[in-house]
């Protein structure tokens, strides 16, 4: 279903409904955010204005942490959003825990509320926080660290008129769009366990970039591409 489609499912029993979001979608507002809802996964997830809109894409991402969690890995979620990535994840697995964190307050009210929808609250810890300035990590170990974080360049974000719907703090990666994940990779590699791994989401131009960053700390990055086949997907961890 395209988004107008997804759109008029959500109203099917409510014409006046659906007549007043067709005109709201016309006038280009994005469909997620006037039905409050979007699909992710196998589920369906509460999103408000300050939760970036979850993208196929962003699967590859779930994929591949169900894949390469141990048994009852516990795992942090940087960035959640929605906690759609963080969500899927344990929905899928039973044996995992996880903590997922974010600077917007109303972002973390969507993923509670998801959390509760999917009976999954007490399997995740919601902490808000700004990653770039606090070390919320302090020293709590992680058999992985997923993050799709904001990773567009600012002058792009600027340009892109399709992207002025959603929030800005969900999408600027800073000047190079690299900001999250030098952060990242510096100051929380001491958070992962002997074996444990970073895995992040990445711009289809940023593979060189992250796996720059990583052998900066020493540390080994594989990328794997996505569904239109662009470079989507990097495990970063200890090069063996
Ligand atoms: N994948 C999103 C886009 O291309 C960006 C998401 C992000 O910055 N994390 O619009």
């Amino acid at each position: 279903m395209n988004e107008r489609e997804i759109v008029l499912d959500f109203y099917k029993n409510d014409p006046e409904g659906a007549k007043k979001a067709l005109a709201r979608l016309d006038a280009g507002e994005r469909g997620a955010y006037i039905i409050g809802e979007w699909y992710f996964w196998r589920h369906i997830f509460k999103l408000n204005k300050d939760c970036l809109i979850p993208r196929p894409d962003t699967e590859c991402v779930v994929e591949k942490a169900i894949a390469d969690l141990p048994q009852n890995a516990v795992f942090a979620d940087l960035c959640t959003g929605s906690g759609c990535i963080a969500l899927s994840i344990l929905s899928e697995r039973s044996d995992l825990t996880a903590l997922a964190f974010d600077i917007s307050e109303g972002a973390l009210s969507a993923a509670r509320e998801n959390a509760e929808m999917l009976g999954l609250s007490d399997r995740i810890s919601f902490i808000r926080c700004d990653l770039l300035s606090e070390d919320p990590l302090e020293n709590r170990l992680f058999d992985a660290i997923i993050s799709n974080p904001p990773y567009i360049r600012a002058a792009v974000v600027d340009a892109s008129p399709d992207l002025s719907c959603e929030p800005r703090i969900a999408l600027d990666g800073g000047e190079d769009g690299l900001v999250f994940y030098r952060r990242f990779v510096r100051d929380f590699a001491k958070n992962l366990k002997e074996n444990g791994e970073f895995i992040f989401e990445i711009g289809f131009d940023q593979r060189d970039s992250v796996t720059s960053i990583a052998e900066e700390s020493a540390l080994s990055c594989k990328v794997t591409r996505d569904y239109g086949s662009n470079d989507r997907v990097a495990v970063i961890k200890k090069s063996v």
